[in-house]
This record gives structure tokens, C-alpha cells and sequence, in this order.
């Protein structure tokens, strides 16, 4: 079921790229924005060197300006026969004239006629320059287009007519009659006028125009038929008849102005250098003659601005040479939408990521524009782009979205599961804790019993089981604080208690606990303080000191003979560095990561030879870090090893006083000074713990007074004095915390004076001896508790009181 629904929803992309295609494809929005794109693509293609064939005479402002002794502008029409004959001497194959010459102009060599005008004349017979102008048109020669213009466009008709489609005008407005040649197919026009599209860019061009019941090509159309072509039934036109030419930017036809042409006409310019050049231009080419004047007639086409000869110049070409642009059918451009797709289509067969559908869609925009490009430059084709474009990025953000949703979904399984651990690991927590309390209270009557039968006389043997049975009894209690540890850190919970304390003093009381176990094997213990180690560090003195103890126990535990050193210099960071080195057993470089784990050992032979569970490195490495430190290790197998733990441990000052802290009791024996309390109360529901510290305060207390829950011990208490309460904090009903809270509370009220109250209790975390404090016990004893504790404890507080 599972497979199927990934199945179905890697086909999602694709097909989310398919729809925005089609929403694209068929709307609108397909022309709107492949416009941009298009026009980018025929700029880039579109012919950018000179048009052949073709000619612009151009009355721009400086003909003007020369040629002010002729009659001012617009010139008078013998100007345009003149320049008309001399164009026609010179070759030209052809000559359209884009100037409106709509209405008469009587005037005669540019001077308006006096007197009344007939029949093309003046009253003293002369010709009028109108007339001149319609006879040059009819005589021999190049043939003359003139232009017409459409007035006021009116939109295509519903149904279209049986005609050519053309651009429908309310009215023509043609030459005048006065210079038209009398011979009625002499007259050749071509309408100069057209529409633009919606943002005001000039992209089609009608080949007819129909007005006032008359249809006339275009200026460029007519241009065509004067120089001898022809209608192309495969032009592609639109349902209007009307053909995109390809456009190069203005100034891409040649171009001279209208003055120095009008000059040839008159014959006195031919023979210079300047004119022969003038003439060699004009030879076999269809000329265009306008104005750009006052920037007459200007343009925005595809190609920038453009003026009105330039425009109907390049799309006479345009027509001559076919370069003109063909919609891409339907097929093509469906084509182009599956190119855009296949990378979507691709990553959903092949089941890719990201990375795969990015390169694809990167790779298929380049196929994409290069198609279109070459479409355009080789078969003149513009293809509309938007479809096939937006299938890209919405394939894409169709991917993103997925992955996101993905990733959510991803990340609430995790949330989830991390959940589901950290539970777990609570649950742990608290079953260690347990564990740990329901194993020291057996374990505080097994070392009771030792510590018991080691102060009563006994024959070697014995004495030898004794010792066995106290140092099972130590390392059951040295594992059951391991993995006390371990818990905490596991959950999160190591704690730090930084105090100043003096460093050599640390170092020397794990070198006391250490020096004679190596002493034992035979080992060498060097000991070396660098003179720059400060003498009070500030830094949990007994984490560190346990740390010490598991590297220099270590290498003890896995030497054989040789040495073993711990070395405490300092660091160039500034950082405490202590190495622990030895010559013994070595680890295997493939072991040397995993040791850090815990429960984990160089090999099974390890835990059968020398014992140990595989939880001090862990715990070492873990305090380290809390500390912001950490530990290194270089070993060589069958060499020795040497771990070096760096601690930056800030120095300290020494305090002011320091006193002398009292000498640890030498397991087993009781203090010098025997203490003695005449009344003790025992607050302990556990028989058997009741029992073992009644026989350790034998003779050290004239009455024990035994209560078997808080309520109890509170009853006794209100009822006599006790120099001292030994109080077990887990007790049915009342425990030992909630009795002690109310006891401090009923004395601060009596304002009676303060008993002494040491809790005693399997609970051996951080939090354990907070709790108690903060319920107002003076002490904390963790079972198991030996008698020397007992006893010392016994001694502190009466001796206060
Ligand atoms: P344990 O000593 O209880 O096995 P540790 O976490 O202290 O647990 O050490 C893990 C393992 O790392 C050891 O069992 C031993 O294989 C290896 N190891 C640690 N210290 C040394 C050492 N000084 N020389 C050789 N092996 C060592």
C-alpha cells in the first residue's frame, strides 16, 4: 500500500508541470508572455547588416535647411519631378515616394501662380509644377509608387469577406488629382499607414487596405510590384492578412538625403567623385524617399525606433527574400512542452532528488532556448515559450512543496521518537535509581556484618574471607555509583560542583589510593608535577579526582610490569594538562574510538582476565567534556598507552583560612578518641539495617531508640531529648524528610534547641543530598554506610552539642 501511494506521488510533479502548461497554453497568457521572449529572440536574429537593394532618400532636416531657395517645406512638387528624374537617370530600379501630396498646390518653378489656373496651366499658359510632376510619373522609367494613407481603422469583419483579408478603414485619403498622370495605369499607390499592437509596438504589416471601396497593397507591397515581384500564397499571413517581417534596427539600409539626390537630378553634381559614389548607390535599387524631419513618422518596432522609409524599406525585403515570421504549429510547441517536462518526468521514473531535477530543468531551459533560437534563425519560426517555460519552475515548486511536506512529516516522526527516548531514558533513570537503592541496602548489611566481624577476634583464615567479603562489597559499590553516573549522564543530568581546591593535594590522595596497588605488581609510579601547575585550581575536586583514578587505575589494572606515570603540566592554551602513561598491554588503533563507549572493552579477553565492566572511560570522557575538556589517546599495542585528559580549570586563589580537613579513618577501625552519645535516635523501617548500626554503636551510645516510620520518630522526639538522629529517608507512611521538615518546624515554634538529624539512605544522587538539606538534615550518609563513618559522624555531632 505504501509502495503504491510513493508511486502515485512521484507522478505528482510531472503532472503539476503539465497542468500549468495547459492552464498557460490555452489561455491568453500564452501570447502575453512569450511576447517578451519572442521579440528578445528576433532582435537577436534578426538580420544586422546593411539590406541590399534598397535605398532611402531622406529630406531630413539639413535638405530642408539647403534646399530653402526651392520654396520652403513641404517642396514644391517640381522638387520631386527634378529628384525623380535624376533618380530614374541613374538606375534606380524603382521609387517610392512616401509623402502625401494630397492637395493641389498651384504653384509654377515653386512660386504660388498669379492668376486663375485651368487645365494644369496659368492663364498665360505655363505649366504648374503639379502637372510637371504627373507627366515626369507617366514618363519612361523607373515606375513611381505614391503614397495613400487609411484614416480611422475599423475592426476586422465578423465573418470574413470573400476578398483578400485587408486593413479596414473608414476612409483613403489619395494624392491629389492634380498629380496624378492622366493615364490611369500609371498610377501605382501603396498606403503608408498602419496599426500598432496592444503596447503601442509596431510587429504586423497589412499586404492590403480597403477603403472608400477601393483595396491598395501596402507601401511595401506596392514597393514589390514596382519592382517587378509578386504576391506569395505561401507567406505566412494571420486570419487579417497581415505578415511579421523580420526587422534589423534603424539604420541598417542605406541612406542618403534628399538634397544631395535632388543635386544629381540636376545634372551639376554627376561628374564629382562625391556624385559618382551617390550614383553608384542609387543603381538597381528600389529608393524610398521620405522625411525625417521633426522626427516624422518614427516607429517602435521590435528593433527599436524606426522611421517610416526604414520600416517600409526592410519589410519590402523582407517580402522580396521571405523573412518573414511563421507561427510554430501547434505540434512544435507541444513538442517544446514535453522537452520542458522530461526533466520532471525523468526524475519520477528514475526516482532522483533535487539536485537531479535542478541540473535536468537547467539543462532543458538551454534546449529550450537554443530551440527556439535556431527555429527562429534557420526556419524563421517564433515560438511562443510561456507554456513550456512555466512547466520548468512549476515542476520545481512542485518538488520544493513536496519536499517540505516531507520533510515536516519527517521531522514530527523524529520529534516523535526523540519522545519516545527521552522517556525512555527518564524511565531508565528512575530505574536505576531504584535498583541502585534496593541493591545498597543489602549491601550495607553484607558490609556491616564485614565491618562488624572485623573488630571481634579472628583466626587469619578468617580474617582473610573478611577482607574478601569488603572488597566484593567495594567494588559492587564503586559499580552501583558507575552506573549512577552513567544514568546521569545519559540523561543529561551530570552535574558540576566547582569549589577552589589545591591541585597537589588531589594528585596526592589519588597517588595514596593507587601507589601501593602498582607497589602490589611490581610497578614503578612516577609522579610528575610541572613547577608552573598552580597550586588551587577552581574545578569539581571529585569528579576529578575520580577521573584520575580510572586512568591511573587503568594503566595499572593493564600493565604487567614496567611503569606507570601521571604527569600534570600545563598547556599552551593555558589548560591543565594531566597524562597517565604506562608500558603495558597497549589497544589496537580499531579500538581505540570505541573504548570511549560504555560497556565496551578492548576485547572479550579483557573483562576475563582483568575484570571491569567498561563504563570508566565513558564516564571520564563525558566528565571531561562537562568540564570543557576533553581526553586523548595514543597507544601502541604490546608498547603501553598514554591518556592525556586536558581541563581548563581557571587557578584560584587560596582561601584566607583553610582548616585543616580531618584525616580520612583508616577503614575498618574506630576512631582514637571513642565518641559517646547517651541517647540516639534510630529512625529505620529495615530490621535488618536496625540490627546491623544497633552493633556498630554498641558501646558508643547509652540508649538507641528505634522508630519504624517518621510519625514515630516524631512521637519519640516530642517525648525526650536524643543527642542525635540517624534518619532513613525511605519509610512507609511519614518518610524520613517530610518527619524531619515537621521537626524543624515544631522546634522553630517551641523555640526549642536544634537536635541534630543525619539522614541515612540508600539515595545516593546529587539531588538526594540537596533534598535533604534543604528538609533541614545536618548530614547525609549513603548506605552502605561503614562503622567508621557511623562513628565519626557520631563524634562530630555530639561533641557539638
Ligand atoms: P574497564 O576498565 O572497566 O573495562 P574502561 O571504560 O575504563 O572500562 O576501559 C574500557 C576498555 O579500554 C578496557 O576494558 C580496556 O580494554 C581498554 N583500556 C583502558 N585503559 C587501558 C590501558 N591503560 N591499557 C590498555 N587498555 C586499556
Amino acid at each position: 500500500m505504501a509502495v503504491l501511494k510513493t508511486d502515485t506521488r512521484r507522478w505528482t510533479i510531472p503532472a503539476i508541470g503539465l497542468l500549468a502548461a495547459l492552464v498557460v497554453g490555452l489561455s491568453p497568457l500564452q501570447g502575453r508572455w512569450s511576447q517578451p521572449l519572442e521579440d528578445w529572440l528576433q532582435r537577436g536574429v534578426a538580420p544586422l547588416q546593411a539590406s541590399e537593394g534598397v535605398l532611402i532618400v531622406d529630406a531630413d532636416d539639413r535638405s530642408i535647411e539647403q534646399l530653402k531657395g526651392n520654396g520652403s517645406w513641404p517642396y514644391t512638387r517640381d522638387t520631386h519631378a527634378l529628384l525623380i528624374d535624376g533618380l530614374r537617370r541613374h538606375g534606380a530600379r524603382a521609387i517610392v515616394l512616401q509623402l502625401l501630396l494630397a492637395e493641389r498646390r498651384d504653384t509654377v518653378d515653386g512660386q504660388p501662380a498669379a492668376g486663375p489656373v485651368s487645365a494644369g496651366r496659368t492663364a498665360d499658359g505655363r505649366l504648374l509644377d503639379d502637372s510637371k510632376l504627373a507627366r515626369t510619373l507617366a514618363a519612361d522609367g523607373a515606375p513611381v509608387v505614391l503614397a495613400a494613407a487609411g484614416i480611422e481603422p475599423l475592426p476586422p469583419p465578423a465573418t470574413s469577406d470573400a476578398d483578400v483579408p485587408a486593413q479596414r478603414w473608414q476612409a483613403m485619403l489619395l494624392p491629389a488629382a492634380s498629380v496624378q498622370p492622366a493615364a490611369t495605369g500609371a498610377l501605382r499607390l501603396g498606403v503608408v499607414t498602419t496599426t500598432l499592437d496592444e503596447d503601442g509596438v509596431l510587429r504586423r504589416m497589412p499586404l492590403w487596405h480597403r477603403g472608400d471601396g477601393r483595396t491598395l497593397p501596402g507601401i511595401a507591397l506596392a514597393a514589390l510590384f514596382a519592382a517587378g515581384g509578386s504576391v506569395d500564397s505561401t507567406w505566412p499571413t494571420d486570419t487579417q492578412g497581415r505578415v511579421r517581417p523580420l526587422l534589423a534596427p534603424l539604420g541598417s539600409v542605406a541612406r542618403i538625403s534628399y538634397h544631395d539626390a535632388w543635386t544629381l537630378g540636376t545634372g551639376d553634381a554627376a561628374l564629382t567623385p562625391g556624385g559618382r559614389q551617390l550614383a553608384a548607390l542609387i543603381r538597381g535599387r528600389v529608393v524610398f524617399v521620405g522625411s525625417s524631419a521633426l522626427l516624422a513618422g518614427r516607429s517602435m518596432t521590435v528593433a527599436g525606433q524606426s522611421d517610416s522609409m526604414e520600416i517600409a524599406a526592410q519589410s519590402y525585403t523582407a517580402l522580396r527574400d521571405d523573412r518573414l515570421l511563421r507561427p510554430a504549429p501547434a505540434a512544435l510547441q507541444a513538442l517544446l512542452v514535453l522537452l520542458a517536462l522530461t526533466p520532471a518526468l525523468a526524475a519520477a521514473l528514475t526516482r532522483t532528488g533535487t539536485r537531479w531535477l535542478l541540473a535536468g530543468s537547467a539543462l532543458s531551459l538551454v534546449l529550450l532556448l537554443g530551440a527556439a533560437v535556431w527555429l527562429m534563425h534557420t526556419l524563421t519560426i517564433s515560438v511562443p515559450l510561456a507554456a513550456a517555460l512555466t512547466a520548468l519552475p512549476a515542476s520545481l515548486v512542485a518538488l520544493l512543496v513536496q519536499q517540505r511536506r516531507e520533510q515536516n512529516k519527517c521531522e514530527r516522526r523524529l520529534a516523535f521518537e526523540r519522545e519516545v527516548a527521552s522517556q525512555a531514558s527518564v524511565a531508565k533513570s528512575a530505574f536505576l535509581a531504584n535498583v541502585s537503592h534496593e541493591i545498597r541496602t543489602p549491601l550495607n548489611a553484607v558490609m556491616g556484618v564485614a565491618d562488624l566481624m572485623a573488630t571481634t577476634p579472628l583466626s587469619p583464615e578468617q580474617r582473610r574471607h573478611v577482607e574478601v567479603f569488603r572488597h566484593a562489597g567495594q567494588t559492587l559499590g564503586a559499580l552501583i555509583d558507575d552506573l549512577l553516573d552513567l544514568g546521569k549522564i545519559e540523561a543529561g543530568k551530570l552535574e558540576l560542583h566547582p569549589e577552589a581546591f589545591e591541585l597537589r593535594a588531589s594528585v596526592a590522595a589519588v597517588e595514596a589510593l593507587l601507589r601501593p596497588r602498582a607497589g602490589l605488581k611490581g610497578l614503578a609510579f612516577e609522579l610528575d608535577i610541572a613547577p608552573e601547575v598552580p597550586a588551587w585550581v577552581l574545578g569539581d575536586r571529585r569528579r576529578l579526582e575520580q577521573a584520575l583514578t580510572n586512568l591511573v587505575g587503568n594503566a595499572i589494572k593493564f600493565t604487567a610490569s614496567g611503569r606507570v606515570a601521571l604527569r600534570l603540566g600545563v598547556a599552551a592554551s593555558g589548560a591543565l594538562e594531566f597524562e597517565v602513561e604506562d608500558t603495558g598491554i597497549g589497544i589496537a588503533p580499531e579500538q581505540q574510538k570505541l573504548i570511549f563507549e560504555p560497556f565496551v572493552q578492548a576485547d572479550d579477553r579483557v573483562s576475563r582476565d582483568y575484570g571491569g565492566t567498561g563504563l570508566g572511560l565513558a564516564i571520564t570522557r563525558a566528565t571531561a567534556q562537562q568540564m570543557g575538556g576533553s581526553v586523548r589517546l595514543r597507544s601502541r599495542p604490546g608498547q603501553g598507552s598514554s591518556f592525556t585528559l586536558t581541563l581548563p580549570l581557571p587557578q584560584a586563589l587560596a582561601p584566607a583560612a583553610t582548616p585543616a580537613p580531618a584525616p580520612p579513618l583508616p577503614a575498618g577501625s574506630a576512631p582514637a578518641a571513642a565518641p559517646y552519645a547517651g541517647a540516639v535516635l534510630l529512625a529505620e523501617d529495615n530490621e535488618l539495617n536496625v540490627y546491623i548500626v544497633r552493633a556498630m554503636l554498641a558501646g558508643h551510645v547509652g540508649r538507641l531508640d528505634v522508630a519504624a516510620d517518621g510519625r514515630e520518630a516524631l512521637e519519640r522526639l516530642a517525648a525526650g531529648h536524643y543527642d542525635l538522629v540517624f534518619m532513613d529517608v525511605q519509610m512507609p507512611g511519614m518518610d524520613g524528610l517530610a518527619a524531619t521538615r515537621e521537626l524543624r518546624r515544631l522546634e522553630a515554634e517551641a523555640g526549642a534547641p536544634r537536635t541534630p538529624v543525619v539522614a541515612l539512605t540508600a539515595n545516593a544522587y546529587d539531588e538526594d543530598v540537596r533534598d535533604s538539606q534543604a528538609a533541614g538534615c545536618d548530614a547525609h550518609l549513603a548506605k552502605p554506610v561503614s562503622r567508621a563513618a557511623l562513628l565519626d559522624t557520631l563524634q562530630r555531632y555530639t561533641s557539638k552539642a
